[in-house]
């Protein structure tokens, strides 16, 4: 119940000295989502690309973790167009792509059947492009043209594909990037934001931090860096109370001076005279190409490589890599999650 107090303070931005150093902070925090490097292919094997007949098990080969961000009308930096979107969740489930959540991932109990490959999804930025509430009726229903909308029209009309995927948040960032909407930005209302989360993560979606309001965690001190940790994880934690957030997608892809605040820290709240604390078991990256298997020796979940989809990226180009016999060969399941099977 505190938590969902502190949280409330932080929405009513505007009286305090605290709130007024917030407000600049938001203010010189201007989204701009982000910075993506280029994933570098492994070089060398040139085998044929599209093996024939069943795929052969393998649970120690490569795991997508595809990003997204903007889901709008037209392809550009940081965005893909609604078309595109549809085609991406399109070609996954026809390769043979099945979305598991990060929590299974860690855990190790990804259940995904012979033959196929898990995904991992990821949103950044909490827009209202990725999830949007239209009123019809006194109703609110989601926007079938949101990301959200239109992934779980799809999960509908392929029974094999569960709503997964990750979720990585922002509350209380910019031009309606705070739990996707605020302040009549898009046609959203502030007040569906918890709703949205809650949604979310009553449909089998899985929850993660993006600070709390995008910071580029290198260039502030240790204290700031964890207030904005400990205030993201916090934020959701308001909104599904009790909320264990196991994951942190960097903002730009850039650490903190110290490393270690972005897996352990804690922020203590002057007004409750409390301190909140945050543990993250994964830190993602921006870009970097398919992740390891969890089953690899070298998986390592502080550092979490992803597959960027935006203007000018494929999905297809990462997904052929794949295909072929080398460092990025999918994992491919033997259906039977008490085994790893190695090729
Ligand atoms: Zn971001």
């Amino acid at each position: 119940m505190a938590r969902r107090q502190l949280l409330i303070r932080d929405r009513t931005v505007g009286t305090t000295p605290r709130r007024s150093i917030l407000l600049q902070r938001v203010g010189a925090a201007v989204l701009v989502a982000c910075a993506l490097l280029p994933a570098t292919a492994p070089s060398a094997t040139t085998q044929p690309a599209t093996p024939t007949g069943p795929r052969v098990p393998n649970e120690l080969g490569r795991i997508p973790i595809v990003e997204w961000h903007q889901v709008v009308a037209a392809d550009g930096t940081y965005k893909v167009s609604r078309e595109r979107f549809r085609a991406e969740l399109r070609e996954l489930h026809a390769r043979g792509y099945v979305p598991v959540n990060l929590s299974e991932l860690l855990d190790k109990t990804m259940d995904v059947p012979a033959g196929k490959t898990p995904v991992l999804f990821t949103f950044d930025d909490a827009s209202p492009s990725q999830f949007r509430y239209i009123e019809r009726n006194g109703t609110l229903v989601v926007d079938p043209t949101s990301a959200v909308g239109m992934l779980l029209d799809f999960i509908k009309g392929h029974s094999d594909w569960k709503a997964k995927g990750l979720f990585c948040l922002l509350p209380a960032a910019e031009a309606g990037h705070a739990f996707f909407g605020d302040k009549g930005i898009d046609g959203q209302k502030t007040e569906w934001r918890f709703k949205k989360v809650q949604f979310l993560a009553s449909q089998g979606f899985e929850l993660c931090n993006h600070t709390l309001w995008h910071a580029k965690l290198n260039k502030y001190s240790d204290a700031v860096v964890q207030e904005q940790l400990a205030r993201g994880a916090m934020a959701i934690d308001s909104a599904v109370p009790g909320y264990r957030v196991r994951g942190l997608a960097l903002p730009y892809g850039l650490w903190p001076k110290n490393r270690a605040l972005a897996f352990n820290g804690s922020w203590y709240d002057t007004q409750s005279k409390r301190s909140v604390r945050y543990h993250h078991e994964a830190v993602f990256q921006v870009s970097g190409g398919p992740a390891r298997s969890p089953f690899d020796p070298a998986f390592n979940p502080k550092s979490l490589p992803r597959v960027p989809l935006q203007g000018g990226t494929t999905l297809s180009t990462t997904l052929d890599q794949m295909d072929k016999p080398g460092a990025w060969a999918r994992y491919v399941s033997d259906g039977n999650p008490k085994t790893v099977a190695q090729p």
